[in-house]
């Protein structure tokens, strides 16, 4: 047996690192988290190659002075607890104490700090843990960390990074949770040279108009309310404004971005009545919870939380949601004018309060009989308690017990119910292919159409009623399919070329798509920073919805099952087979169901490309039993 040994602090922060250093973006927030903690007002961070080479993040909080220079960067720790009783009562963001001493053991640390009490700034660097010496140097109140070369001295790890676009893209994402889940903090966010976002610090609805666009929250309803001792406020979609993905859905949790089964349920669940498939809200809400129902030390990245009790914590949110989407059916109709107004507004002025003011507000006692009253927030007088919870409020006294209890994952038994369909789709395209094998090419006489609509044939003792739309269709459905497979699609080009703008997450999996798409015909290419540009399309898709056809495409980029654009594809060319198909109720004379017929090759075992037979066989025995010639 090996001898066991105790870990070198350095061998022991390289390890440590993997939890809170997985790629640059966690450099970041790691190290956000930091000014933020020290009171901040203004942030500034700054990129090159997808922080890969540089992260640099500069603030004006309190400072570190210069005597505890060197222990910021060992284990653990921390200024932020001394006893264990604080950790129930967690309010910073960090506070396990290895953060820096993680970063600093990957990568090239500087530090420079200036505390207002001190005359001059202290300087520190750090490379692989090894830290020098404590010099003086020139800078404003506050502290500047720039972190070079991530990685460099654990290959395997920088193995495992994406390209930088990717990156930065990971960053783009964090620095704009950052913004709005502190709205009062000004951020400032320059990548290779160029500022991305920037913020002022001048309120929640600057601060998300500064991430999604000033439009987009006349797209939106503002709430506002508190029950049962949570706080909700934010931005949720209206019915309309869905998003293709999960990637515009944000929850802050106490100021913390959060990722949480139990409360993207509730809103996910309240909204479903009225997505279609592919089709996912878009919302931004900050929850406030008194800070010990909630455990925040649960994942090593910090980003899961658990309740104490998460049937409150879904019925609360649940009822919130369902509420502003039930209820504001006709509210909806008058505030849809609003947008333009809101508009004007935010170009003239700069007040963060100009969109409550606009906002609707309806008494949710009797929202059906709601009366419009342009002024103020909407307001929840009455949040009912979630069905099941008698008490309305916290049990504080329940906590320690509770904590254990296993979230209701209801996503889990809508993952059983999807797999079955799936097992009984794969099951029915079986038969039907065994079918289609055991069916000979064969001579059929017409005996004629019907109803307009089924065109009769005998074969020696059986008859067949064939769907002529459903026949044709598919015949249809296969010539585009065979054309689309040896990429030798027809292309049209779009006398407006149609451009999209996505976010960093859908544009690197955009940029990854452009060659496929290309090939079958749909002509784009990438037009600057998160925009794509669409000239051309098949002339079988010519008249498709650009917009909805990209949305439906960018489903793919975080779902677990994934939809290809191939897929797709299909499903467009069985829509553009259909509507050119023969319709029920058209005449066909013989020499048009002889051609039908032709091109059919005698496979009637198809299905039509939505799963409907094309052929029914009736046998003369059936036939005969109807008249009880035989029993
Ligand atoms: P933690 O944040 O968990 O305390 P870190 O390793 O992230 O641990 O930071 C160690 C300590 O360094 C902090 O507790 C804080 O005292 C100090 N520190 C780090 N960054 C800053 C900053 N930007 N401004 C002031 N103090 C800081
Ligand atoms: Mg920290």
């Amino acid at each position: 047996m090996a001898k066991i040994n105790l870990l070198n602090s350095k061998i022991y922060n390289r390890i440590a690192a993997g939890e809170v250093v997985e790629r640059p973006a966690s450099v970041v927030k790691e190290l956000v988290e930091n000014s933020l903690d020290a009171k901040a007002t203004s942030i500034t961070v700054e990129i090159e190659e997808g922080g890969i080479s540089l992260i640099k993040i500069t603030d004006n909080g309190s400072g570190i002075e210069k005597s505890e220079l060197k222990k910021a960067l060992l284990p653990h720790a921390t200024s932020k607890i001394a006893t264990l009783k604080d950790l129930d009562n967690i309010a910073s963001l960090g506070f396990r104490g290895e953060a820096l001493a993680s970063i600093a053991s990957v990568s090239k640390i500087t530090i420079k700090s200036k505390p207002t009490t001190q005359e001059s700034g202290g300087e520190i660097y750090a490379e692989s843990n090894e830290i020098g010496k404590i010099c003086d140097c020139a800078i404003p109140n506050g502290t500047e960390i720039s972190v070079q070369n991530l990685f460099f001295n654990t290959p395997v790890r920088a193995k495992f990074l994406k390209t930088p676009r990717s990156e930065e893209g990971e960053i783009t994402a964090t620095i704009s949770r950052f913004i709005i889940g502190h709205p009062n903090v000004a951020f400032k966010y320059v990548a290779d040279g160029k500022t991305i976002l920037q913020s002022y610090g001048d309120g929640f609805e600057s601060a998300f108009a500064c991430v999604y666009g000033a439009k987009t929250v006349g797209d939106c309803f503002y709430i506002q309310t508190e029950k049962n001792g949570i706080t909700i406020n934010g931005y949720l979609g209206k019915h309309y404004f869905t998003k293709p993905n999960r990637s515009y859905q944000t929850v802050f949790l106490n100021g913390r971005y959060i990722v949480n089964q139990t409360v993207a349920s509730a809103i996910g669940n309240a909204y479903a009545a009225y997505l279609m498939k592919r089709q996912y809200p878009f919302y931004v809400l900050n929850i406030s919870v008194p800070t010990d129902v909630v455990d925040v030390n649960v994942h090593p990245n910090k980003i899961d939380v658990r309740f104490a009790n998460n049937q409150i914590i879904y019925g609360s949110i649940y009822s919130v949601v369902s509420k502003v989407l039930d209820g504001s059916g006709e509210a909806l109709n008058i505030v849809s004018d609003f947008p333009l107004n809101n508009v004007e507004k935010i170009e003239t002025e700069k007040s963060a309060d100009v969109f409550k003011q606009n906002s609707i507000h309806y008494d949710t006692h009797n929202s059906l009989n709601t009366q419009y009253k342009p002024l103020g927030n909407i307001s929840f007088s009455d949040i009912g308690a979630p069905t099941g919870t008698k008490s309305a409020s916290f049990d504080f006294s329940k906590k320690k017990d509770e904590k254990t209890e296993p979230v209701v994952d209801i996503f889990a038994e809508n993952k059983a119910y999807i797999e079955k369909l799936e097992r009984e789709k794969a099951e029915k395209l079986k038969v039907a292919t065994e079918q289609l094998a055991a069916m000979p090419e064969r001579e059929l006489t017409l005996i004629g159409q019907a109803l307009n609509t089924y065109l009769i044939f005998q074969d020696g003792l059986d008859l067949y009623f064939i769907d002529q739309h459903a026949a044709h269709e598919r015949v249809l459905f296969d010539e585009l399919n065979e054309k689309l497979k040896n990429q030798n699609v027809e292309t049209q080009p779009l006398l407006i070329p149609y451009v999209l703008n996505v976010n960093p997450m859908e544009s690197e999996f955009l940029a990854k798509k452009c060659e496929l798409l290309n090939k079958m015909g749909i002509e784009m290419e990438e037009f600057g920073r998160n925009t794509f540009k669409i000239s051309a399309l098949p002339v079988f898709l010519a008249q498709m919805n650009v917009k909805k056809f990209f949305d439906d495409v960018l489903t793919d980029v975080n779902e677990l099952k994934n939809l290809t654009v191939n897929d797709l594809l299909m499903e467009k060319l069985a829509q553009k087979a259909c509507k050119s198909a023969i319709k029920s109720g058209d005449t066909m004379s013989d020499s048009q169901i002889k051609s039908l017929m032709n091109m059919l090759k005698g496979n009637l075992g198809l299905k039509c490309p939505h799963g409907r037979p094309i052929a029914v066989k009736i046998t003369r025995t059936e036939i005969d039993k109807w008249f009880k010639r035989i029993i």
